[in-house]
């Protein structure tokens, strides 16, 4: 049995049903699990490992529901930065056909190593192509060595170009290959278990990139094998369009007539979502992960996620890319998330109430739990994973703002976390990476990317 003591943290903040948050806080766990939380003075003394946080806020680790690692190859990559969607992936498919293995588990660790720092303990990863000798497997092994849970997307491509998709033929597969391999990697690697640390998910890639058949097989196997369905939908208006004219039928409209509605789906993006069709989604629980960054910095649209919340939709948070973002930074996009439902709610947009900051952390947290399916993560309870994070707050970033340490996270600029904590096992310390070296990383990381763009 190993024992963790957290203590005088400024302010914890649970998001538990009740939303406590607790002053001279802390809490004790188990063997990764949280047994106690309270006031410090009401707490153990003493434990295995006690860590003390005065001066700290701490909250819940947030968690990623939509993610690309490998993207964090192609950042900024000059011919991507200043396009729409499709253009933006027809200029990058080829350039990601180069990738292999390495390039996997080198992206995975960039990327998860980003979002640690800022302050995630949980990421999906969408990971729909494999070209030459990839496999997810390399993603799932690389991942490993940084700390954080995975939800790892055994994603697919199965209609090219020669067919009336939109990539190229050079990286889709062959729809019998993708189903097998989904069954293989499920029956390896997915752990349904509380505290999990992998589990894999269904995830055919989009409407314009997979056929109909493919999408139904997807969710047959999701549902024979207890695993989640994730795709893109209804991201741009290119793509309604695509789906309108190839289908006869709107994106959340098709998804549905291929059995992609229920509690064990969640959407991408989910921009172009009318009221009637919010109705139906919430009515299912079929979920929506927020890319507020991607949607900006690709023009696609700005997601009613206020109305959608309304609509009964669970809706968590994702940095989508990272060559549409390009950052896989988790607290930078739940500032995002707050700032963009904002302008959503001017006199000239939809206006109505402003998005709290604790809404905002509510989607980045709980509304990520939910996404995934997991009830043991997204909130600081006896009961559940000893996941947190902690932000010092006396650095530059959060002078003056003493007032209200929680809001201060998301008014004022993203920093990077202090401690990063999963099951009770830190990823993050004192503002450091426990286990990975980062300067060897990043230089063997710039080495791949250079030679993709070669
Ligand atoms: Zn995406």
């Amino acid at each position: 049995m190993s024992t963790l003591l957290v203590k005088n943290a400024s302010v914890l903040a649970t998001m538990n049903t009740d939303r406590t948050e607790i002053v001279d806080g802390g809490l004790y766990a188990i063997d990764g699990f949280i047994d106690q939380i309270g006031p410090t003075s009401t707490l153990p003394r003493t434990a295995d490992k006690v860590v003390d946080l005065s001066g700290h806020v701490v909250l819940p680790g947030l968690i990623n529901a939509h993610h690309h690692f490998y993207q964090t190859l192609t950042r900024a990559v000059p011919g991507a930065q200043d396009a729409g969607l499709f253009d933006w992936l027809t200029t990058l498919y080829p350039i990601w056909a180069r990738m292999g293995a390495e390039h996997i588990a080198v992206s995975t660790q960039v990327a998860l190593a980003e979002l640690a720092l800022s302050g995630c303990t949980t990421a999906l990863d969408h990971l729909y192509l494999f070209p030459n000798d990839s496999r997810l497997d390399d993603e799932i092994e690389a991942a490993r060595s940084v700390g954080l849970r995975l939800h790892a997307s055994r994603g697919s491509m199965s209609l090219g170009e020669s067919d009336g998709g939109l990539p190229p033929d050079s990286v889709v597969e062959d729809e019998d290959a993708i189903l097998a391999d989904t069954q293989r990697l499920i029956d390896t690697y997915h752990d349904p278990a509380p505290g999990s640390m992998t589990q894999i998910v269904v995830a055919p890639c989009s409407p314009f990139s997979v056929t109909p058949d493919l999408m139904r097989e997807s969710a047959a196997l999701a549902r024979s094998t207890g695993t989640r369905l994730h795709t893109h939908l209804a991201e741009t208006m290119d793509e309604e369009e695509f789906c309108l004219e190839t289908y006869g039928r709107k994106p959340v409209d098709l998804a549905e007539s291929l059995d992609w509605a229920g509690d064990d789906v969640w959407f991408a993006h989910g921009v172009f979502i009318d009221d009637a069709e919010a109705q139906r989604l919430g009515s299912t629980g079929t979920g929506v992960a927020h890319c507020p960054s991607s949607n900006m910095r690709l023009a696609s649209g700005i997601a009613a996620v206020r109305r959608y919340r309304a609509a009964g939709i669970p809706v968590g948070l994702g940095v989508d890319g990272s060559a549409s973002n390009d950052a896989s930074n988790l607290l930078g996009e739940a500032r995002q998330a707050m700032l963009i439902a904002r302008l959503d709610a001017a006199p000239n947009q939809s206006g109505g109430e402003l998005m709290t900051v604790r809404t905002a952390l509510e989607i980045a947290t709980r509304g990520g739990a939910a996404l995934l399916g997991r009830s043991d993560i997204g909130s600081l309870e006896p009961g559940k994973t000893a996941d947190f994070i902690a932000i010092d707050m006396s650095r530059l970033e959060y002078a003056g703002a003493q007032h209200d340490p929680v809001a201060a996270v998301l008014l004022a600029a993203p920093t990077t976390v202090s401690h990063n904590y999963v099951g009770g096992r830190a990823v993050v310390e004192e503002g450091k990476l426990v286990n990975i070296e980062i300067e060897p990383l990043i230089e063997r990381h710039n080495a791949l990317a250079a030679s993709l763009l070669s």
